[in-house]
């Protein structure tokens, strides 16, 4: 076997092609001292970048094709705003006049800054923020130096990396749409993660990609032939005859397949004997819905509202959380919305918001989800009026994070009682009966389901913290990774609890954690009696695929083998055959 390197896959795929490196390091930026008289010149030189800039990116946002995912255009649009925002439009141009310097020192100040600040803060998503601002400032950077080292500055019709595997050490979006167009086989990345905006879009472009590949650069040839297989996360070079031929037959699988998945879009979810499912989208914003609705989901079965709260530092008025709903439903045009309340707590923490929280040292146990809104009901006060009001507009559904007991149900039903005679007393619109769900997440939940299952009107099963508070094993430890097994026959009892209590009280159970999105569970959980999926709406035509291809009937057996077997090899065994079945 020849050269191989491993990182991260981020969007699956197999590309054989040509290694194209891109050397294009930091613009290395020195401090020039100006004279008093050429400061004003060296201003109008800064705007002048940035104006610059300003086409190039409008200009990479015109080329993109109609027919790519919406998010494509929203990145091209998230950059060129950061562009416009004081930060980069004004505060370098005030640093120039302050320290009578040149445009790239007072740029690259302006940005350790900022990275300053960002770096304070805590969570993933706001780290994926600092990826953009630094890509923004070496747009500005490069253009004020007029440096033409690829990309961003290429012209779309050169297109002599057709085909070609790009090697760089990061990349931006407005870059990542460019080599779109340039029909590049897929990239390889020295930096970046799974939640980088430019691993996203490689997603939704459908380019294999590979990130994390420290100093790829040096381990590589230019003009060297390489294979990347992007859900491994996989580069081979000076491949033998077996292994090439290995790839491509996996490129071939590859390609029918998502060619087949794509045409399920319209074709309505029902099982192989006529049992129909219902698939909904888990969603973090208001831009998941384009996917959702290029992927044919019929709503929102999870809306995880945390995002809402976290890049902040004080909590949400009313009118944020009404706008955002509001903009959903118009959105959503008549499809269901389910809204989770406020999950603050565990790994989604906001230290300004909830700087007592960041003290606990064990915050997967302590205040956490509705526990932390019932004893701060500021926090979620405004959440609630505008959930009330915004389901005059359409189907809108309330769901609880982390019920450990009913008795929180009773709490929170009365909260929005008062909350309803308040709005009530001040002549504001709002939906009197709207339904409330809670989340199965926590084993006391899952036991004692048949109390819960009384007082609420939905349910829907949460096995990422499920599984974590089953097993006694933390989601966010990768030591204990090993350990976090869907499969276990306690997480396979409390789910199979949870579903049937739903159907002796007759109110529908939904499945919203990552086993949902998972297909080789989606068996699995029909046998258990499971009929709605919420997944991330790139997951669900998989789904699809299988629950059409699923005879309930021919599952049973198998499945009860599963929930009754106690070795975890022969559960494997067992699975694979499950979904081996009639194939
Ligand atoms: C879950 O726990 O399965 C779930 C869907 O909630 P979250 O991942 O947001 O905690
Ligand atoms: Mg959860």
């Amino acid at each position: 076997m020849g050269m191989q390197l491993n990182g991260i896959g981020v969007s699956k795929g197999i590309a054989l092609g040509k290694a194209h490196i891109l050397h294009r390091d930091d613009i290395e930026v020195v401090k020039e001292d100006l004279p008093a008289h050429k400061v004003d010149a060296e201003v109008q030189r800064y705007q002048r970048a940035i104006f610059d800039a300003k086409r190039q990116l409008q200009s990479i946002g015109d080329s993109i094709p109609e027919t790519a995912p919406a998010e494509v255009g929203e990145f091209i649009a998230t950059h060129l705003l950061m562009l416009e925002d004081a930060m980069f439009s004004e505060a370098p141009a005030r640093i120039i006049r302050e320290q009578a310097c040149n445009a790239e020192w007072a740029l690259r100040q302006q940005l350790d800054s900022i990275i300053r600040v960002f770096e304070s803060m805590e969570d993933d998503y706001l780290k994926t923020r600092v990826d953009d601002i630094n890509h923004i400032a070496q747009l500005i950077l490069r253009t004020l130096t007029k440096n033409n080292n690829p990309l961003i500055q290429t012209p779309p019709e050169i297109d002599h990396w057709q085909g070609d595997i790009i090697i760089a050490d990061d990349l931006s979006p407005a870059d990542t749409v460019l080599l779109q167009h340039m029909g590049i086989a897929g990239f390889i990345t020295e930096s970046g993660g799974q939640l980088s905006h430019t691993a996203i879009l490689a997603r939704s472009l459908g380019i294999p990609a590979i990130v994390g590949v420290h100093q790829a650069r040096r381990y590589v040839a230019d003009g060297e032939r390489l294979i990347i297989d992007g859900e491994l996360g996989l580069t081979l070079g000076q491949a033998t005859r077996q292994e090439i031929g290995h790839f491509l037959k996996k490129q071939r699988r590859f390609l029918s397949k998502r060619r087949k998945l794509k045409l399920l879009i319209e074709t309505p979810c029902i099982t192989a004997c006529g049992e129909p499912i219902d698939q909904q989208a888990n969603i973090d914003s208001e831009n998941d819905i384009d996917a959702m609705h290029q992927t044919g989901l019929s709503g929102v079965g999870l809306y995880r509202t945390e995002f809402l709260y976290l890049n902040r530092e004080d909590v949400p008025d009313e009118e944020t959380h009404y706008a955002v709903y509001r903009q959903l439903i118009r959105k959503l045009a008549g499809a269901p919305l389910t809204i989770r309340t406020v999950d603050l707590g565990a790994d989604k923490l906001n230290k300004h918001l909830a700087p007592d929280l960041i003290a606990h040292h064990n915050p997967a146990l302590g205040l956490r989800g509705i526990r932390y809104c019932l004893h701060n009901p500021r926090l979620i006060i405004p959440q609630l009026r505008a959930i009330l009001r915004a389901a005059c507009h359409g189907p809108v559904q309330i769901l609880l994070p982390m019920i450990t007991h009913v008795s929180e149900v009773h709490e929170l039903k009365k909260l929005i009682e008062s909350i309803k005679s308040e709005l009530k007393d001040e002549g504001i619109a709002f939906k009197e009966k709207v339904r409330l769900g809670g989340m199965i997440e926590v084993p006391s939940a899952a036991l004692t389901v048949q109390h819960l299952a009384a007082h609420l009107d939905f349910l829907s099963i949460g096995t990422n913290d499920l599984i974590q508070y089953t097993l006694a094993v933390d989601r966010t430890d990768d030591a204990v990774d090993y350990l976090f097994d869907p499969l276990s026959p306690a997480v396979l009892t409390l789910i199979k609890r949870t579903i049937d209590t739903g159907k002796k009280y007759n109110i529908p159970v939904s499945m919203c954690g990552e086993m949902a999105g998972n297909p080789r569970y989606t068996r699995l959980l029909l046998g258990l009696g499971l009929r709605a999926f919420s997944t991330p709406p790139r997951a669900s035509l998989e789904i699809k695929k299988v629950i059409l291809d699923t005879s309930l009937e021919d599952i049973e057996l198998l499945t009860q083998a599963i929930l009754e077997e106690g070795s975890s090899t022969a559960r494997t065994v067992l699975i694979n055959s499950l979904n081996n079945l009639s194939e």
